[in-house]
């Protein structure tokens, strides 16, 4: 997968290059790069900034820089890439959206500073490649820097051979509308906990059951609206919910 990002603090996207996202990019699973938006600035300040039409507060990223940018990174003559941009007026992050992009073949994000990117930039975009705008929650950040790390610290788990252990992706949160289980490793007993006996029993059937009952346990203490979009239970189920 190729990744794009631009933003006017690239220094903001170092921890792209750690951990598992640095370890598939050196494996060229996940080709990315971060650009600087000043890069397509023509100023002695490289302004990417102005005031806003019809007045208000704070200062609006002007279209021009940002123009230039997606044309640099998205020419006319290639495919062109989903572009992604994070805004607290965007459609919510979730784990099908993550599924959803691990698909692209190229993603392009361009993360607003101050109030967000004149409007034009989204519509003139929109004549010619996919556009999303996207949220982390119903909450305001500096920028979309940190959402641009969200987003792909998931997609990048759900590349082909990022994970050491494909199976952990089937058994997570999310993965089947449900939270998982509580999990636990040694030792057996710690500070007067117990881990549970039946993990340790060696049943797998067993073991299989108890996850699923804890799983469906947990999500409706904490989120009964994911189990609610369940749809009809099976009676092991519906007994582990009674
Ligand atoms: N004036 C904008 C509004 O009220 O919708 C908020 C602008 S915010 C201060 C600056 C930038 O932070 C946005 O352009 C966006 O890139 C990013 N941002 C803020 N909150 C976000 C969120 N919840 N999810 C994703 N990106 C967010």
């Amino acid at each position: 997968m190729r990744v794009d990002v631009v933003s006017i603090f690239p220094e903001y996207l170092a921890p792209l290059d750690l951990s598992l996202i640095g370890r598939a990019r050196a494996r060229g699973v996940l080709q990315l790069a971060v650009h600087d938006l000043r890069t397509w600035t023509h100023d002695v300040h490289r302004t990417v900034d102005d005031t806003p039409y019809g007045g208000g507060p704070g200062m609006v990223m002007r279209p021009e820089p940002w123009g230039e940018a997606l044309d640099a990174l998205a020419p006319a003559q290639a495919p062109p890439p989903r572009l992604l941009v994070p805004s607290p007026a965007g459609a919510r992050f979730t784990q099908a959206m993550a599924h959803e992009l691990a698909a692209e073949e190229h993603l392009l994000f361009a993360c607003g500073r101050y109030e967000g990117i004149d409007q034009r930039v989204l519509d003139h975009a929109a004549t010619r490649m996919p556009v999303t705008e996207v949220s982390l929650g119903d909450y305001v950040l500096f920028g979309g820097e940190v959402a641009v790390l969200v987003i792909l610290e998931s997609v990048t788990r759900l590349l082909p051979g990022v994970l050491g252990n494909a199976g952990s992706l089937d058994e997570e949160s999310h993965a089947h509308g449900l939270l998982e289980a509580p999990v636990y490793t040694k030792p057996p007993s710690w500070r007067g906990h117990d881990v549970p006996e039946i993990l340790r029993s060696g049943d797998h059937g067993r073991i299989a059951r108890w996850r699923r009952d804890e799983a469906l346990r947990r999500t409706a203490e904490r989120r009964p609206d994911m189990v609610a979009a369940l749809g009809d239970l099976d009676r092991w189920d519906r007994a582990a919910l009674e």
